[in-house]
C-alpha cells in the first residue's frame, strides 16, 4: 500500500499530551484529539474519509479513564466519552478525528486491547511514559479489516496555522 497517513500537531498541544501522560502515571491517560481532515487539496473536508489523507490536530479534549479495574494498563472511551468530546469538538468548530493515551512503562505501540477497542478512521496517539518521564510519542491507524494498525506520520506544525 502506498497510502501515506499523517496527522499534523503542534509542539505545544504535543507537550500537553506529553504532560497528561506524566500527570497521570502510573495510570493511563487518555483523551481526544479534536482537528480536521484536510482534502487532497488541502481543504479542510470533514467528510473526507478514507487513504491518503492527512488531517491537523488543532485542540485537546482530555478524558477521565474510567476503568477502574486495570486503570494501569487499558484505557477504554465509552459512549459518554465520545459524546461529550463531540459537543466540545463542534463548540470550537472542529471534529473528533481521533484518541490518544499514554503507556505507562511500555513502549509507544498498539497493544492487543488496543486493536480490539479501536474504530478504524480515528488517529490514536500513544505517548510512553517510563518510569514518569515522557518518551516517544507515535500515531496509528486500524485497517478497516480491524487485523491490525498502520503507523501515521506525526507531522510538527505551527501553532496557530489558519484553516
Ligand atoms: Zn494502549
Amino acid at each position: 500500500m502506498s497510502e501515506v497517513l499523517e496527522v499534523g500537531i503542534s509542539a505545544e498541544l504535543a507537550e500537553k499530551i506529553r504532560e497528561h501522560g506524566v500527570e497521570t502515571y502510573p495510570y493511563e491517560c487518555c483523551g481526544a484529539l479534536l482537528g480536521k481532515e484536510l482534502g487532497a487539496t488541502g481543504r479542510a473536508e470533514s467528510e473526507a474519509i478514507g487513504a491518503g489523507s492527512s488531517r491537523e490536530i488543532r485542540s485537546l479534549h482530555p478524558l477521565v479513564n474510567r476503568r477502574d479495574d486495570s486503570p494501569r494498563n487499558r484505557f477504554s472511551v465509552t459512549a459518554e466519552d465520545v459524546r461529550e468530546a463531540e459537543k466540545a469538538a463542534r463548540a470550537q468548530g472542529l471534529d473528533v478525528i481521533g484518541w490518544y493515551h499514554s503507556h505507562p512503562d511500555h513502549p509507544a505501540r498498539p497493544s492487543d486491547y488496543d486493536r480490539d477497542h479501536a474504530w478504524p478512521w480515528y488517529s490514536y496517539i500513544i505517548v510512553s511514559v517510563h518510569t514518569g518521564v515522557p518518551q516517544d510519542m507515535t500515531s496509528w491507524r486500524l485497517k478497516d479489516d480491524r487485523t491490525g494498525f498502520l503507523e501515521e506520520k506525526i507531522s510538527p506544525m505551527k501553532v496557530g496555522v489558519a484553516s
